[in-house]
């Protein structure tokens, strides 16, 4: 598989084999033992998956942030589909090799500039916007994306970010706020409400981010009401890594693990 510019310069191997970025959108090239070792790291976590997940057929989104194409085209041969990224300009750059299998589909997590959406709605694969945090973006989306999806795809399917811990640091509508921003992403045109999305509260102390999965599920409870549709109809988008199984526990459609499959990643941009 062909580097892309940003995953190949300005590396800094150290002695343990560790890497760190030296720019933004600057990933580490894979080798084969890491290969093997996301593979089976996919394994374990689809493994513990399925012991916690609470019914259903939770869908894992494996967040590749940071991480070369070279790893993601191992998941992918491992039966993976459905990845998750955080930067838009590393999103395009990605999606846009020639070596990116047909099937893969893409899930934008990370937070969304109005100036960055029509990058975005270009993106091939894109199979869902995580981060939806307000009617602007609402409305750049329901515009954008008619004019430049992929001949023949519907509907973008859009997940509202709700702020459960109410941490400033954090995107996403207060609780209160998200039955009227699922509703006008509910009555765009161009658009799908897929459901609800937050980030739990990061704590190494298991069942910290428990409230937030609490507070996401009411949230839902709220916007179905509003909206007058079944719960079961909106999609529950929470739970990372070292938090997934508590929020499989508490009705997670989609968990997005990125470090446990991965391997750590180099420092944000
Ligand atoms: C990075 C990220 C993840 C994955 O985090 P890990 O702790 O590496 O599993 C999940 N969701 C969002 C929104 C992220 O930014």
């Amino acid at each position: 598989m062909r580097f892309l510019p940003f995953l190949s310069h300005a590396l800094l191997r150290r002695p343990t084999g560790g890497v760190r970025a030296m720019a933004s959108f600057t990933a580490a090239p894979a080798n084969p033992a890491e290969a093997a070792t996301v593979v089976e790291n996919l394994a374990a976590v689809k493994g513990r998956i399925a012991a916690a997940a609470a019914g259903g057929a939770p869908t894992l989104i494996a967040v590749s942030k940071l991480k070369p194409l070279e790893l993601i085209a191992a998941a992918h041969g491992a039966g993976q589909v459905d990845f998750g990224e955080n930067y838009v300009q590393e999103l395009v750059e990605k999606a846009a090799s020639p070596d990116v299998p047909a099937d893969l589909r893409w899930h934008f997590i990370g937070r969304v500039q109005s100036n960055k959406v029509r990058a975005l709605c270009g993106v091939r694969g894109l199979a869902a916007v995580h981060t939806v945090s307000s009617a602007k973006l609402v409305t750049k989306f329901d515009a954008c994306w008619p004019e430049l999806r992929e001949a023949g795809a519907g509907p973008l399917r859009c997940f509202v970010q709700v702020n459960t811990s109410g941490e400033e640091a954090k995107g996403g509508v207060a609780p209160a706020d998200a039955p009227a921003l699922a509703a006008k992403v509910a009555a765009a045109a161009n658009l799908d409400l897929a459901g609800l999305m937050c980030i739990g509260k990061y704590s190494a102390a298991e069942g910290d981010a428990a409230p937030d999965f609490l507070a996401l599920s009411a949230a839902r409870d709220a916007v179905a009401a509003a909206l007058g549709v079944g719960t079961e109809t909106l999609a529950l988008s929470m739970g990372m890594s070292h938090d997934f199984e508590t929020a499989l526990a508490h009705g997670a459609s989609h968990v997005r693990v990125g470090s446990t499959i991965f391997g750590a990643r180099p420092p944000k941009p």
